[in-house]
């Protein structure tokens, strides 16, 4: 699916290209070394060129002050070849989250996360939907399940997953529960979900006992695990993720538990490679959206 997505875009773009005389560029912020950020970085860069987005790393030390990394971002808004902007989240301590995202050109908001396009999700205008959210619904479309009607449950209540996503889900029509960490008794909402979603950030958090028989499972959540003996216990002694610990030193797991989930879901998506790469092309999309909404022949 990420990849039939990624092939659209890439048609679009190369239509861009044909009329405007120029690719789409997009800038990355990452601030600080946090190592899975610069993962995620890497591979979105590497995304936006199988593509044809022009694309760059804003690298910022960690020790960069707020109105540093505010300038940075203004300095970006104000470059007319920038089209896209997108903030590597978590930032380092003591940066205030919302304050960076305020400095983000809503128009060059391609994660969907400055308060502005956030409030106009929330009102059902126009606007850049956060990448992972977008990527979900697409994911249930593609796959044909039906949305309005069904319940879905949603655990977790971010800015960047849960709470989006839940306005999707309602918007589509869905009954949403959203659960967090103050619901008590979760497998008591989580085993009415038609539709379950997890974006907790915790290791196979989800057991089979939360899910009911023939659900659809979505698993957000991205883990490391390096501990041989925990990988043992969620994937099974003989699993090649455990060889994989001993080797590589790591592995990741879903905030889902993905053997006893596989017993019971009716659908389940995969860690890795399931919501991650959907949530690349959601991105790839959302700049192409912005390009050609800031390259419209009115705009200019
Ligand atoms: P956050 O830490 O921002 O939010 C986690 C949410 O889970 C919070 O709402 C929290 O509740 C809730 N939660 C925590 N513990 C429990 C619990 N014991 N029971 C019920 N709810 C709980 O995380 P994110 O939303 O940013 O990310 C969630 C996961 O998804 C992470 O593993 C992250 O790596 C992954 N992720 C994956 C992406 C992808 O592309 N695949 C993209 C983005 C994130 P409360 O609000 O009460 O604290």
């Amino acid at each position: 699916m990420a990849r039939a997505i990624r092939t659209e875009v890439a048609a679009g773009i190369a239509e861009l290209v044909t009329r405007t005389g120029a690719s789409p560029r997009l800038a990355a912020v990452l601030v600080g070394d946090d190592p899975a950020s610069q993962v995620y970085v890497r591979n979105k860069i590497a995304a936006c060129h199988e593509v044809g987005i022009r694309s760059e790393e804003v690298r910022l030390p960690a020790s960069t002050t707020e109105e540093q990394v505010v300038g940075r971002i203004r300095r970006l808004d104000d470059d007319p070849d920038v089209d896209g902007i997108l903030v590597q989240l978590p930032l380092p301590g003591g940066l205030d989250r919302t304050a960076v995202m305020l400095a983000v050109d809503p128009e060059k908001d391609v994660d969907g996360l400055h308060p502005l396009n956030a409030g106009r999700l929330l009102m059902q205008l126009d606007a850049p939907v956060p990448c992972t959210p977008a990527g979900i619904i697409e994911l249930l479309d593609r796959a044909g399940i039906r949305i309005p009607g069904q319940h879905a449950v949603v655990v977790g209540r971010s800015a960047i997953v849960g709470r989006p996503l839940s306005m999707l889900l309602m918007q589509r029509d869905a009954t949403v529960t959203v659960c967090h960490s103050k619901t008590p008794d979760l497998a008591s909402f989580t085993r009415q979900a038609d539709i379950l979603v997890a974006a907790i950030g915790r290791p196979a958090f989800v057991r089979g006992d939360h899910i009911r028989p023939g659900a659809v499972v979505i698993d957000v959540g991205v883990n490391r695990l390096d501990d041989a003996r925990a990988a043992a216990s969620i994937f099974g002694e003989d699993s090649p993720r455990v060889r994989q610990v001993r080797e590589r030193g790591t592995t990741l797991v879903g905030d889902v538990h993905p053997r006893e989930a596989a017993e019971r879901a009716g659908w389940l998506t995969p860690v890795p490679g399931g919501v991650g790469p959907l949530t690349v092309a959601s991105l790839l999309r959302n700049t192409l959206r912005a390009a050609r909404l800031r390259r419209r022949p009115a705009a200019r």
